[in-house]
């Protein structure tokens, strides 16, 4: 029996069967099918199946699988972090890998406490955003902020929230900076917490308070990464001290993640003492059929130039929906590859997801949103059903 997440299983309907799916489609029976509008919770750039990837993953497969990254490495890991270490912006070279985004996002946090503690100065308050969402562990739920995930679990000690606010994040730092051991934000887009988007100008206001009162800035960009604000990382923008990239790290492909260090917090466990050093290690660190398919999807993003088909993807979204209301919409959001509409009432969205279905979409409307991230090869024709459906359910 399987247990489902977010579920009631008692009153869940039955989930869509997926026997084939290839490029944005998923197969419920031969020749039954639907765009996936969200990517798979936004993993699956490229696509299903696609050919150069899981070739990647079978070439790979035929020399070997996995092995511990406990004294042994191996080709396929030492390549992608070389390519993450030139790829990704200012020092930001030291990559720890991970099996989820929630334990990359715990080891961000664990990096920035013990930089801290290795440095004699234990402050442990993380300042976090208002509806952030960070992953589903215990730790990552403290930072995280939103009841509809982790109403049941009421532990808010050493955590404090601030709204996307310039005036807000600047008391936050004059009050509580001397305590202040980080600031943890899903920079531009807050997916989970309800795909709130806001502006730069806040990211860098935070980086130079971060700068004046010595405090740690994590980039959580699990979701934002590799182009689905418009930008490539939000971190190519704003430098952050620790990156944290998953979700479409693989191409949809395999569970994996990357905790980034810049150069400051790499040097503050770096020395002659073992106690400095990063007391962590998850058991499919490094796997190598993730990290070959991670660098397959990586040179293709580079060499297909997806940040012009994600800048199209912005286009077509704001055409299709440029002369769109309706009194149940508050709100039209669009940002990169992601589009959201904020309903009044959410129960305005029940049985959106069985009307796509008919429409030949696959969408998981939650919170008060009705959001698309569709893979960045989706075909203009697709996309524009894709929003055609979103129209047509408030008409
Ligand atoms: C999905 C998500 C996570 C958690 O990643 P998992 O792989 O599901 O553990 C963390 N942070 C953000 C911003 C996310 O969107």
């Amino acid at each position: 029996m399987i247990w489902y997440p977010y579920e009631q299983m008692k009153t869940m309907k039955p989930p869509y069967e997926i026997v084939d799916a290839a490029g944005v489609y998923l197969y419920t029976k031969e020749e039954d099918r639907m765009i996936d509008s969200i990517s798979s919770w936004w993993s699956v750039i490229h696509g299903y199946k696609h050919p150069v990837l899981t070739k990647a993953v079978k070439d790979q497969a035929d020399v070997f699988s996995h092995v511990m990254m406990g004294g042994l490495t191996h080709p396929a890991v030492r390549k992608l972090s070389d390519k993450l270490a030139s790829w990704l912006p200012g020092d930001l070279d030291y990559c720890f890998f991970s099996d989820s985004g929630s334990v990359a996002v715990e080891v961000a946090l664990k990096m920035a406490m013990q930089f801290n503690v290795n440095r004699k100065d234990p402050r442990k308050t993380v300042l976090s955003l208002t509806h952030a969402y960070h992953g589903d562990t215990f730790k990552t739920m403290e930072v995280g902020d939103d009841e509809d995930y982790h109403f049941a679990f009421e532990s808010k000690r050493g955590v404090i929230h601030i709204p996307t606010e310039i005036p807000a994040l600047e008391e936050a730092f004059e009050k509580h900076h001397r305590e202040l051991n980080c600031f943890i934000v899903e920079p531009l887009l807050q997916g989970a917490g309800g795909m709130r988007m806001y502006g730069l100008d806040f990211l860098k206001r935070a980086r130079q308070l971060c700068d004046q009162y010595d405090v740690l800035l994590i980039f959580d960009e699990v979701a934002t990464g590799f182009g689905r604000t418009g930008y490539r990382f939000v971190a190519d923008e704003v430098l952050p001290d620790i990156l944290v990239l998953g979700k479409a790290l693989t191409g949809g492909y395999i569970g994996h993640a990357v905790t980034v260090a810049g150069e400051k917090v790499y040097r503050g466990f770096y020395g002659d003492d073992p106690s400095l050093a990063l007391m962590h290690g998850p058991t499919f660190m490094g796997n190598a059929l993730a990290c070959s398919v991670a660098l397959a999807s990586i040179e293709l993003f580079e060499g297909q130039d997806y940040m012009a088909k994600i800048h199209r993807i912005t286009e077509i979204m704001r055409r299709e929906l440029a002369d769109f209301s309706s009194p149940k919409v508050k709100e039209v959001r669009i940002m990169g590859g992601c589009v959201c509409l904020e309903v009044r009432d959410r129960k305005d969205l029940l049985g959106y997801q069985e009307f796509a279905a008919k429409r030949g979409v696959f969408a998981r409307p939650f919170l008060n949103c009705l959001y698309a991230m569709p893979p960045y090869v989706i075909a203009e024709d697709e996309l524009v059903e894709v929003i055609s459906a979103m129209k047509a359910w408030f008409e």
